[in-house]
């Protein structure tokens, strides 16, 4: 069993990085995110519970985020690798996640942490539109779709999420600096974290962390 951890602020990229990996390795990617949006879609509890922090950029109590994540875990016995994608986001889930890796004879093998400035996390974010059917994501201006407002792959209609407007974004931000990133120093002090300039192209970043994962043989 294996575990690695995409770090950084929104926009960093974390979600298109998980998915290219996810295509070429057996890693399985567990975003909070979009288990979240899921729940508040489909009106469950946990959803009702989320969707008022979501929408004005907070992150979701611990006790709610306890909830999403226990029974994700430890479901395909101890051969799967996980990669996390916006989990965790306070030292609370992070000692959660040791706690329940440690349970089905895991812990977390990296930390990659994808960093880039405030000024570029912004302009990545008010671009963003996804896909409706298939959460692919695109930006109007670095990667605009073949047509104005549908998807490439499935035709499916863009939209930009509730979160992505510029008053939530910098909140969002914000947020990230003053709650999430204190687990940055969590993760050094262990020596799992690396760091990686996310102000590249997606395939450059890809390149640099899968050879981590290779000389690390992960
Ligand atoms: P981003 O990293 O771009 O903000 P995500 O999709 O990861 O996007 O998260 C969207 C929102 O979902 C967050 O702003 C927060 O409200 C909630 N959320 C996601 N993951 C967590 C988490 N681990 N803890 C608390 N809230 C979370
Ligand atoms: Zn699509």
């Amino acid at each position: 069993m294996k575990a690695i951890i995409l770090m950084g602020a929104p926009g960093a990229g974390k979600g298109s990085v998980a998915e290219r990996i996810r295509e070429c390795s057996s890693f399985v990617h567990v975003s909070t995110g979009d288990m979240l949006r899921t729940a508040v879609k489909e009106g469950t509890e946990i959803g009702r519970k989320a969707e008022q922090f979501m929408q004005r950029g907070e992150l979701v109590p611990d006790d709610v985020m306890v909830r999403v994540i226990e029974g994700r875990l430890g479901q395909g016995g101890d051969s799967i690798s996980y990669m996390f994608d916006g989990f965790p986001r306070t030292e609370t889930q992070a000692v959660l996640l040791e706690k329940a890796l440690s349970k089905i004879g895991g812990e977390v093998d990296r930390v990659y942490y994808l960093e880039a400035a405030r000024k570029v996390l912004l302009d990545r974010l008010t671009g963003r539109r996804v896909c409706r059917l298939c959460g692919a994501n695109y930006h109007v201006i670095n990667i605009p779709p073949k047509q104005d407002g549908t998807c490439d792959t499935c035709g499916g209609e863009l939209y930009q999420r509730a979160d992505d407007m510029e008053k939530t974004i910098e909140n969002r931000l914000d947020v990230f600096e003053k709650q999430t990133e204190m687990l940055i120093s969590h993760y050094e002090d262990k020596g799992l974290l690396k760091r990686f300039d996310s102000d590249v192209a997606v395939d450059a970043l890809l390149n640099e962390i899968l050879r981590d994962l290779e000389v690390g043989e992960l």
